[in-house]
């Protein structure tokens, strides 16, 4: 029986008892020579998905694997375990390129890794083609298929010439892997490599061990201390993820003076101070590593205790993929967001700079993908529903209500009934004609004389002032709650212009009430952590 000799040679190369779930179909349909994309989460365990058939084919079986890093703890895992492969990549010289043909050729590889950039190389797909007919070509593994897609959160476009590989070696099989998918990036994948009626197994994005929790930021020192804090509480490795380098290095140095064992991680250190770093943090030489998101992909640490993000994310992918970095053991571990407006701002601001370099026009389409995405990390930020349900309803998944195991389901907010602000709000948004955003509804219902309220005669409005006995801060906080719970649409480029819709004017009505949520007191700030 197939199934039989399938468990057994995962046992004989790989050690292993039995096959997690999805491996065995994934396995057996690319075995079959179908075309398959798997997606399952870190840790899931996809490599043995390409992996194992790759061995009990004839012919070798090409993976593309976007970082050379990645590249060689594979290989070097694979020959621990007897197994052929190699990789070739731009760091070899020719004379080592030479002798790795050599072996291929031979027949003494099963697997070989190599960068997406070196596929489209003339030279190396006439390699390819003698390979193919002098031992044979089992199979295309494209490992994080998701840089495939513009839709994915680490677009690559070298692997837009994917599809090349599929028109050149069009009888072979390939299969696509990735820890993260939406519905889009599923289907962009599956165009963008020309899959051919794929297998497509979608494990559950559900990390049960991960506990997710959100902290406002208060102020630059109250954060830092909340984040010191957040450290303190937690025994073992950690990562401390931050928008930028200049972030990563005060951010290290001052958990350094603090009595925290933390390093820095950026594209702006040394290939050898990075990959020191790297080492040293893997060994639990030191607790944490302060990084930006340069780093992280394809780290195999399987002890992670909590992974931090210190800054806002840009998106909800992102976000998912790099806190899924803890607990890949199954141990209980903590994934903290951060939530600053000013972040928030700052990342408005890059996408804003995002141009086209030749005619520093603008790339709408981009800006516009990065707005919504960024949108998206807002929802969950400010969500008070659990926080579980709303990831994995992101990657297209229903999760029931309650997870206990993520702050809003462990320690709900308490709620404050605003539904009478929610209609001086939405009232002043009907008198201004739906046409402005949240700032100059504000500043009307504050009754300020700024000169846009007068140019356009709004302090003349039945709206104007009625909002004098809330603060800005409140105000501000009513506008993105009610756009959240759906009282509000905002036009799609960005938070802009507010739009009324249908439970808008049943909030003025009178038919429906609004409650906003009230912000956890945060933790007591405990003075000596600052003043040792
Ligand atoms: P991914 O690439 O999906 O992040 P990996 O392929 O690196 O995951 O696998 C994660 C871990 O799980 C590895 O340590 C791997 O050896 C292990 N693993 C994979 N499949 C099995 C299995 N069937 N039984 C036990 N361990 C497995
Ligand atoms: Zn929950």
């Amino acid at each position: 029986m197939i199934a039989d000799s399938l468990t057994q040679a995962l046992k004989q190369y790989f050690g292993y008892d039995s096959f997690r779930a999805g491996q065995r179909e994934i396995i057996e349909a690319f075995l079959g020579g179908r075309d398959t994309l798997a997606i399952m989460p870190t840790g899931g365990g996809k490599s043995i998905c390409f992996q194992l058939p790759a061995l009990l084919k004839t012919g070798v079986t090409i993976v593309v694997s976007p970082l050379i890093a990645l590249m060689q703890d594979q290989v070097t895992a694979l020959k621990e375990n007897g197994i052929g492969a190699t990789f070739l990549n731009s760091t070899l010289s020719g004379r080592e390129s030479n002798q790795r043909s050599q072996a291929i050729l031979n027949g003494a590889v099963k697997l070989i890794y190599v960068a997406p950039e070196r596929l489209f190389n003339e030279q190396f797909l006439e390699f390819l083609n003698i390979v193919k007919n002098q031992v044979g070509i089992a199979g295309f593994a494209i490992d994080e298929a998701h840089c495939v897609s513009e839709w994915g959160h680490d677009f690559r476009p070298e692997y837009r010439q994917l599809s090349r590989i599929r028109n050149s070696f069009a009888d072979v099989p390939m299969i696509g892997l990735t820890a993260t998918a939406t519905e889009r990036v599923r289907e962009d994948i599956s165009q963008q490599l020309a899959l051919r009626d794929p297998y497509i197994h979608v494990a559950s994005f559900d990390r049960a061990n991960l506990y997710y929790e959100v902290i406002p930021k208060q102020g630059a020192d109250q954060s830092y201390i909340h984040l010191y804090q957040q450290i303190k509480k937690t025994q073992g490795a950690g990562i401390v993820y931050c928008l930028s380098r200049k972030r990563v290095d005060e951010i290290a140095e001052r958990l350094r003076i603090d009595g925290i064992e933390a390093i820095p991680y950026h594209a702006g250190l040394t290939p050898r101070e990075r990959e020191e770093n790297q080492t040293r943090w893997i060994r639990d030489d030191v607790q944490v590593m302060v990084a930006t998101i340069a780093f992280g992909m394809g780290i195999n640490k399987p002890d992670v205790r909590f992974v931090i993000h210190y800054d806002l994310s840009k998106n909800i992918e992102g976000y998912y993929q790099e806190s899924g970095r803890a607990g890949r053991d199954g141990e209980d571990s903590r994934c903290t967001l951060f939530l600053g407006y000013q972040d928030l701002e700052t990342i408005k601001y890059l996408i804003a700079q995002k141009v086209d370099p030749h005619t520093n026009a603008p790339l709408e389409a981009e800006q516009r993908i990065a707005h919504q995405q960024l949108r998206q990390v807002v929802d969950y930020a400010e969500g008070i529903t659990c926080r579980r349900a709303i990831l994995l309803r992101y990657f297209g998944e229903n999760f029931h209500d309650n997870c206990r195991n993520c702050d809003n389901c462990l320690t709900p907010k308490p709620m404050e009934d605003w539904t009478v602000e929610a209609q001086k709000f939405l009232s002043c948004v009907a008198r201004t004609k739906e046409r402005f955003g949240a700032a100059h509804l504000i500043d009307v219902l504050r009754g300020s004389r700024k000169e846009k309220v007068l140019q356009h005669h709004h302090d003349q409005l039945s709206t104007y002032g009625i909002g004098k006995d809330r603060s800005l801060d409140e105000w501000r906080q009513l506008s993105r709650s009610l756009v959240h719970q759906g009282y509000l649409t905002p036009t799609t480029d960005g938070y802009a212009i507010l739009k009324l819709n249908d439970r808008s004017w049943e909030v003025m009505r009178g038919q429906r009430q609004v409650l906003l949520p009230i912000e956890r007191d945060a933790e007591p700030v405990v003075a000596d952590s600052r003043d040792r």
